[in-house]
């Protein structure tokens, strides 16, 4: 083991080791992603007197953003994996370990590798888990490498690729999407345009076929099947209310409840819940899948003292799953706990914003924004009518844009 990652575990395990309450305030963060990452550094900046603790599985961060024009091979690996180093010198205390569960009452997070983290107030973003169950023989297909989701950033991002440039001239990919809520509503669409470019560039005689759970395309969808027509007649076929129930391996199928569809590579995509963490702590409230929470300050409608944010949280009507909007809610969660800590008390009512660019050729993209603000009435987040919009058409400018919000994004939270 190098010196340097010894410092490391050993700061992590004597960290980890005492449960005592520390003398400065301290808050632990579940998840580096969006999420958790901007919540630990906004804290800090705002409070450099709290002591914030990251907690993460992963050794870095992986952006799901930009991960479908990796699989289109228009981007790569390196340049969507970010580290830690940035928020460490921001004095967050980076643990890499698996937060196992939750003691609310005692205020303690057990890590996997042993030991517990008091803390004053917990933020968990945990993203999102699958209900694999869902869809029969999945679990298995997926241990033998023959489904993918890639919807988690990583290492079945590179699976995928590597399974797309394996495809023979004249294969069918299939990519089958979930019934809504699920992360990032365009982000399907602009997955089957990424690997529809794929294949028209490099493989002219193969077909994706998009087998869509949902009635019609949710998000942006005149100005995705009007890329499609344009760019990708002949190459992609899209099929609505084409739910996947069933996946066999040994046929490489996907069945729907009509029929059964062949490929030669299957990028099935199950529906999502909040990810297992939320669950094993009792912090989902909603379908047995979301968890619900005061949009003031991101704190758990079920367990006071923990702010949930993210993928993780039920939507306010009309708010995507989104990157954006994870950064919002880490926010309006890192005010809330400075001012609770520090006694400055809250600030005004949130008022939010997301944008969502998706590529639908290799430099082209288009355009979803909304404005989302509390509603005292309503007690929940609801969208500012004449706000937001979509992009009148695909434009290289608007691929310019997404390149340019993908690099703040992960610079505000990672750097
Ligand atoms: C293909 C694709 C494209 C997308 N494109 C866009 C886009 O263009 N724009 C946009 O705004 N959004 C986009 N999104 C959505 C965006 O990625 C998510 O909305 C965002 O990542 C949510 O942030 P989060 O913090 O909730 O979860 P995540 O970013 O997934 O972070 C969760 C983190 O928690 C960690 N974790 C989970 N459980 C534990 C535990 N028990 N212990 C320790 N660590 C744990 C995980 O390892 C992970 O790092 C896209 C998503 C996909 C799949």
């Amino acid at each position: 083991m190098k010196r340097r990652d010894f410092l490391k575990l050993a700061g992590a395990v004597s960290l980890a080791g005492c449960a005592t309450t520390p003398s400065k305030a301290r808050v632990v963060v579940v998840g580096g992603g969006f999420g958790g990452a901007i919540a630990a550094k906004y804290i800090r900046l705002w409070d450099p007197s709290i002591d914030v603790v990251l907690v993460e599985r992963e050794a870095g961060f992986t952006s799901c953003p930009i991960s479908n024009l990796v699989l289109g091979g228009f981007s790569n690996m390196q340049e969507i994996s970010h580290g830690y180093d940035g928020l460490r010198r921001h004095g967050v205390q980076v643990v890499r370990d698996e937060a196992t569960a939750i003691d609310a009452a005692a205020k303690k997070l057990s890590l996997a590798r042993g030991g517990d983290l008091s803390y004053e107030r917990l933020v968990v973003s945990p993203g999102i888990d699958f209900n694999f169950g869902e869809i029969q023989g999945y679990e298995a297909a997926m241990q033998a490498g023959r489904v993918l989701h890639a919807w988690k950033a990583g290492a079945q991002t590179v699976e995928l690729r590597r399974q797309l440039e394996g495809l023979r001239d004249g294969g069918v990919v299939l990519l089958s999407i979930p019934l809504a809520p699920y992360r990032c509503p365009p982000g399907p669409y602009e997955r089957a345009s990424m690997i529809a470019a794929y294949l028209k560039q490099s493989k002219p005689r193969s077909k994706l076929l998009v087998l869509d759970a949902n009635p019609d395309v949710t998000s942006k969808g005149g100005l995705f099947k009007a890329a499609w027509k344009d760019l990708y007649a002949g190459v992609l076929e899209y099929r609505g209310n084409a739910r996947a129930i069933g996946v066999d391996a040994k046929s490489m199928t996907v069945k729907l409840e009509v029929e059964d569809v062949k490929g030669d590579v299957l990028n099935v995509v199950p529906p999502h819940r909040a990810g297992d963490i939320a669950m094993k702590a009792g912090l989902i409230t909603t379908n047995n899948r979301w968890c619900d929470v005061d949009w003031r300050s991101m704190e758990s409608k079920k367990v006071p003292g923990i702010h949930v944010l993210g993928d993780a949280t039920l939507s306010a009507p009309g708010m995507p799953k989104s990157a954006s909007m994870a950064n919002n809610h880490a926010k309006i969660a890192a005010a809330a706990i400075v001012g609770a800590l520090s006694g400055r008390g809250t600030g005004p009512d949130p008022k939010i914003i997301n944008t969502c660019y998706s590529f639908v050729s290799q430099k082209e993209a288009i355009r979803v924004s909304s404005v989302h603000q509390w509603d005292a009435g309503q007690g929940t987040l609801i969208g500012v009518k004449g706000s937001g919009g979509i992009s009148p058409a695909r434009s290289e400018a608007e691929g310019i844009f997404a390149w340019h919000w993908a690099r703040t994004i992960w610079a505000d939270s990672l750097a």
